[in-house]
């Protein structure tokens, strides 16, 4: 063996990537299991984007493209932002990565130093912790519990930061909670922020297209011009074009951070796939009629899983207003009796299904709100029926 660094001991592995892993071995064991714990969507690229990735491999773009990533993907992720998100960029102000994870990654090596603080609310993306302690910095958990929507509120914000403070990360529509900050709600956050500027403000918008019932996602950038300079947008192709597997994401933000991230790229990865790159151009300036099919279809399975979960005595759901998650609130459930004894925490739950009822879903605790679970509905609707149905019956077992 060769010892490992110290940071890297303390980093735990994700929990959404250890829970595919663990479902993969049980069906491998011949196991049927409903899968609720999927993070990415269930559909394929749409046509016209495979077919730009793949004509763009027959004509040679096979080799390095820059750190920033092509010209042209940078153009029309300035359209887009442009045209969707009402904010104004320049092609030397967007860095293209091997999606937005990595940006993320490489935006907070940019920038923290040991013993800086970032406010993460609660419930939080999983990585998000555990790339800010990997980059040395100590990340500030603020809860925002189902009563304020699971909604950053301009009261916890303002409690939160301390002259340590160097960044807050805002996931808009949130995994796991669904939540969507609009408008109004940014502008309460905007009077907070304005208070403190030494606050960076990172949003990562990658659900913004996966939105119901005519909520809409909102940059802060477009609401006040002080915005731009302390703000870097992150978004990517993966949700919006079922992109996942090519790993595009980007980033929008002050030249100055960009061009570092553009050098922490050019010293690890060299750039992300050429060829992904040119079909993330088709995917931004194609038809964006794919994008509305998918929601529609995701509208309806989230109209179905929220009913059927709600119909379990114990458990409530609340509508999510974006992404693909259901983060329902199992607190009643919790001391309850199950065949290995009580069970008293949300992980527990999670073991008694995947046991009894052969359905896989995450724990709230790993996502930082122990008592509730998160189910993607980015799955068929008749996983959704089978899968609800085990779990009323798994529950109404527990005494
Ligand atoms: N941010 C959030 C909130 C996510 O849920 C995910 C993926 O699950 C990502 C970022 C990563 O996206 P990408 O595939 O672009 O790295």
């Amino acid at each position: 063996a060769i010892a490992l660094s110290k940071k890297v001991q303390a980093l735990k592995p994700s929990a959404s990537i250890a829970a595919k892993q663990r479902v993969t071995e049980l069906q491998a064991q011949g196991r049927t299991i409903l899968d609720f714990t999927l993070g990415e969507p269930d559909q394929d690229t749409p046509e016209a984007i495979i077919e730009a990735g793949v004509s763009a491999l027959r004509g040679g773009d096979t080799h390095y493209t820059g750190s920033a990533g092509k010209l042209d993907l940078r153009k029309a992720i300035c359209e887009k932002l442009a045209r969707d998100n009402a904010v104004t960029y320049t092609p030397d102000e967007i860095v293209v990565a091997a999606g937005a994870k990595q940006i993320i990654y490489e935006a907070f090596a940019a920038t923290l130093e040991s013993g800086d603080e970032v406010v993460i609310p609660a419930p939080y993306w999983v990585s998000y912790p555990d790339i800010v302690r990997l980059n040395g910095a100590v990340p500030v958990i603020v809860e925002c519990p189902p009563e304020t929507g699971f909604r950053l509120t301009p009261e916890a914000l303002e409690a939160a930061i301390t002259p340590k403070t160097r960044w807050l990360i805002v996931n808009s529509p949130s995994n796991p909670s669904g939540a969507v900050l609009e408008r109004e709600h940014w502008a309460a956050l905007i009077e907070v922020l304005e208070r403190h500027p030494h606050v960076a403000v990172m949003t990562d918008e990658i659900y913004e297209k996966i939105v119901f019932d005519g909520i809409r996602n909102c940059s802060p950038v477009s609401l006040a011009p002080g915005m731009k300079e302390r703000c870097l947008i992150v978004n990517g192709m993966s949700k919006a074009y079922a992109m996942t597997g090519w790993r595009i994401g980007y980033a929008a933000g002050p030249a100055n951070l960009i061009k570092a991230i553009i050098k922490l790229i050019g010293q690890s990865t060299t750039c992300t796939t050429a060829f992904a790159q040119t079909a993330a151009v088709e995917a931004l300036r194609g038809d964006q009629k794919p994008i509305a099919d998918m929601v529609a279809i995701y509208r309806e399975r989230r109209d179905l899983i929220v009913s059927m979960l709600n119909d379990i005595p114990g458990v409530t759901c609340s509508t999510p207003g974006g992404a693909f998650y259901v983060f329902p609130d199992i607190r009643p459930l919790l001391g309850r009796k199950g065949p290995d004894g009580a069970i008293d925490t949300d992980l527990e739950l999670v073991t008694y299904l995947l046991d009894e009822a052969g359905v896989a879903v995450m724990d709230g605790t790993s996502y930082g709100m122990p008592g509730f679970l998160r189910l993607s509905f980015a799955t068929s609707t008749a996983t959704i029926r089978s899968g609800c149905t085990a779990i009323g019956a798994a529950i109404a077992k527990l005494s």
